[in-house]
């Protein structure tokens, strides 16, 4: 069983930030912003790739409610998820990095097409 599975069975204990039947929002251990919160869907999927259209919309006003509750949905967010190898991706269950809470950093400069970000 994955690490976030152990999570959603309480195998593993988690910093709910918001919860209902489908997903489950805590807080990441290693946060990389004043706000950072791991969103995942209950059920297994791997990754982004393997998740279905039907599961997104519910997800998109899942996340959209955990911007509200934690009271960033107003200043600003970014939402990442890192998917497969190349994506940097370490923990095999769908999940999206909410982050906010200050100004976060974005090199917006075109001058060097080989960042790799
Ligand atoms: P990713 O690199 O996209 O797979 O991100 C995995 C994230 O999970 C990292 O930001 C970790 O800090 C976070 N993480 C790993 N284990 C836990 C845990 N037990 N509770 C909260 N966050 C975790």
């Amino acid at each position: 069983m994955c690490i976030f599975c152990k999570i959603v069975n309480k195998e593993i204990p988690n910093n709910t930030v918001h919860e209902n039947e489908y997903f489950l929002a805590f807080h990441d251990l290693y946060p990389k912003a004043p706000v950072h919160i791991l969103i995942i869907p209950k059920q297994h999927v791997d990754c982004f790739q393997e998740a279905s259209a039907e599961m997104m919309g519910e997800l998109t006003i899942f996340i959209q409610e955990v911007a509200a509750k934690v009271g960033i949905d107003k200043t600003g967010y970014r939402l990442i998820t890192n998917n497969g190898q190349d994506g940097g991706q370490e923990v095999f269950h769908l999940h999206f990095h909410l982050l906010g809470g200050g100004q976060l950093t974005w090199d917006h400069s075109h001058e060097d097409a080989h960042n790799f970000i």
